[in-house]
Formats: C-alpha cells, structure tokens, sequence
C-alpha cells in the first residue's frame, strides 16, 4: 500500500524537542510550587488515610498526574525557561484541566486560532494528546519550533492504527470523535492510501456494527448514523470485512475490552472461526495510567464509603470514567475546582454520563463519615488538597 504523507508525523514525532531542552531540574521546584501539595503529601506519608474531626478521607491508592502530564509539563516549563523572548502557542489544551491551562496562560502560552499568523520565529508546543496529522505536516511547513509533549502512550496507538491502515484493516476505535486524542489518532489512517477508521463510543454503537457485521444491519440507516464518524466515503459492505481494535487511551478498560470481543466473536460467526486470523485484529491500547487509577477507584468503593469525591476536569475523559464507575456503587461528585464545594448543603458537579454540571442539596451527611478521593490524570495534587481542606472547613471540621 502506497504511502501517502508518511514524512509528516514521524519528522515531528522524532523532533528532538520532544526530549526536553536539559532544563528538567531547573524546572522541578517551579512544577512542584504551582501543582503540589504538601497535605496530599502528608496524606499519602500515612497510609491515604486522614481524619479531621468528624471527617474521615480515604484516598485512592492511584490518583492525579500521570507520566505523560509530568513529561508535558515538564517540556512546557521548559520551553518558557530556555525561550523567554519568543511567542509561543499551543494547539489545544496541553491537558483537560482548568487550573493547569490557566497556569500555562500566565505563562504567556496561547492557544492556536484560525488565521494566526504563525511564523518560523516562533514556539508550538503539541499537546499531551497529540495533533491531526494535517496539523502537524502545516506546522512542519511554516517551520516554526514544534516542541511535541504528545504522550509516549498515544504514539503507541497511532502506531497500532498505523499498522491496521498499511495491512489494509479498518480501524475501529473506541473513543470520543471530538476528542483530541482520537482526532488526532484517527488521522494516521490517513498517512496511508485506503486507510480506513470508524469511531464507536461505547457498547451500543459496538452492538450496531457487530449487527452490520452479521448482515443484520440496514445500508442507508447505518450510514445515516456513521458516516460522520468514519473516513469519508465509508462503505460498511466493503470496509467492516477486515477489522482492528483501538482505543483511546483514557476509555473505560472493561467496556474497551468488551467491545473488543463483541467485534471479534462477530467477525468469527460471520466468516467462521479460520478466518478470524485474516480479519480480525486486537490490541488493548488503555494506557497504564488510566488502568491504575480505575483499578484504584473500583478498590476504593469496596471500602466502607459514605461518598466519593472525584477532582477534574470536566471534559478530562478519564477523570469521567472514574466518576462513572464509583457513582455505580455511592453517591459521587465530579468536581472541577474548590469552589464546587458551595456551603455545607450545595455542591456544584457534574454527574456521569452528563455532559451538564449540576448542583445538588444536601450532599455533605451529618455525623461521622468517610470520603472517598480520586482524581483524573491531569489534576494537580494541589486541587486535590485545596477540595479536602475545603470539605473540612465547610464541615466544620477544619
Ligand atoms: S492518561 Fe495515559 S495516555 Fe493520557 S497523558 Fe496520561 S499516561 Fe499518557
């Protein structure tokens, strides 16, 4: 299969920004300062346990910044480090989190607009996600210094997706369309000719093409539904014979790995069992970080809880999915920020599978509690210990 734009990525991917400009302990304390917290510290030193008054918090054994956001961010301080003079923009977020992006505007980063003039003088820093292909060659071509935080874990799905898009398989992934990380994933398709995805977001849109699969399915509906979701010019009778699983590193791993099998074990009754091998592909690209952290929070929920608290981004998708697996077992609040934490009775958050925040009265029970503490990713342990001395306070308890 011919390959059609292959010098775009991998130039940028292999940029020698992307290792860092040797300032990395010039930076620690900086990092540190901005996003640390010596109560969580403290906190962990004793076991994740933390009684004050009335109170008692139980933190999650895994939580709050993973490699990949320590590795943006230490690229990000950086950059402003060793370029203190040049302008610098980002392509989109570096990471879903309000307190980390506002922290990178005063910095004098800014996000790239349509119609910015950028020119080869200047800074781009790649987002922890990583950026469309399109993005990166237009980049590439203005010649400006690309600084690429793109995280270790989504290069290892892009090369998956890669894979599937040379040996001439669909790649379906498991993911958010809009979301950055699988728009920029599903553009590797593109990097070769006859490259295929289609995007599913969870079991039911599994369920409509495994119903495809196994000649179940209508033509006209399916597209009606898909097409805007796949490459242009999908065709499901063609492009659903030969198929490859990916996800978006920050999915629900259970649900992942069910739609995974769903596909394979229709694959395997449309064509039979010795086909499976030539038609059907698989890999669990969940990262390992978000695998620790939903290990950790469905640890959490086993213990005697009276609530959760899960500290975010609200558009941070793994910090969703640790909201949605705790909120099966108790009551659970995704925050974004302290001043979620209204009063005592009123707490601002964002219920799973909502895409709206919500508030809700008399959140906080009287008497003796236990809290249970999580946090997404991409949240600084000093959020995290700004929301648990404001429940302390608000509980009296401070
Ligand atoms: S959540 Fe996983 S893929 Fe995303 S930045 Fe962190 S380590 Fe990388």
């Amino acid at each position: 299969m011919a390959i059609v734009n292959e010098a775009a990525a991998p130039a940028v991917r292999h940029h020698p920004s992307r290792s860092g400009f040797g300032l990395r302990a010039e930076v620690h304390d900086e990092i540190k300062n901005d996003f640390d917290s010596v109560l969580v510290q403290l906190i962990k030193a004793a076991g994740g346990t933390h009684q004050v008054g009335r109170l008692t918090f139980r933190l999650a054994q895994e939580f709050g910044f993973c490699y990949g956001v320590d590795h943006a961010l230490d690229l990000a301080y950086e950059t402003h480090v060793r370029f203190p003079d040049r302008r610098v923009y980002l392509t989109g977020e570096i990471i879903h989190n309000p307190t980390v992006n506002e922290q990178l505007a005063k910095m004098g980063y800014s996000f790239l607009r349509p119609g910015d003039d950028v020119t080869a003088d200047d800074i781009v820093l790649i987002p922890a996600f990583g950026a469309p292909t399109h993005e990166l060659e237009r980049l590439k071509n203005v010649g400006c210094l690309l600084v690429d935080t793109t995280c270790g874990s989504v290069v290892h799905v892009w090369k998956r997706v890669e894979k599937y898009a040379r040996e001439g398989f669909t790649a379906i992934i498991h993911g958010k369309y809009d979301h950055e990380e699988t728009e920029a994933t599903r553009s590797r398709t593109t990097l070769y000719e006859g490259g295929k995805f289609l995007v599913v977001r969870d079991r039911a849109q599994a369920q409509d093409v495994c119903d495809y699969i196994e000649g179940r399915g209508d033509r006209e509906r399916f597209l009606a539904k898909y097409a805007a979701v796949a490459t242009p010019g999908f065709d499901p009778d063609r492009d659903l014979e030969r198929v490859g699983l990916a996800n978006q590193t920050t999915m629900l791993s259970s649900e992942s790995l069910e739609i995974a099998d769903m596909v394979r074990r229709a694959m395997e009754r449309r064509y039979g069992p010795d086909e499976l091998k030539a038609r059907f592909r698989s890999f669990d690209t969940i990262c390992s970080a978000t695998q620790e952290r939903q290990d950790a929070i469905l640890q959490l929920i086993e213990e005697p809880l009276d609530l959760v608290i899960v500290v975010g981004g609200y558009n941070s998708s793994n910090t969703e999915h640790l909201c949605e697996i705790a909120s099966e077992r108790l009551p659970t609040y995704h925050i974004n920020a302290p001043e979620c934490l209204v009063s005592a009775t009123e707490i601002r958050h964002k219920p799973a599978f909502s895409k709206e925040e919500a508030t809700t009265q008399n959140w906080l029970p009287a008497g003796n509690i236990t809290i249970g503490i999580t946090a997404g990713a991409s949240t600084p342990n000093k959020v995290v210990g700004d929301c648990i001395e404001r429940i302390a306070a608000l509980a009296g308890a401070a």
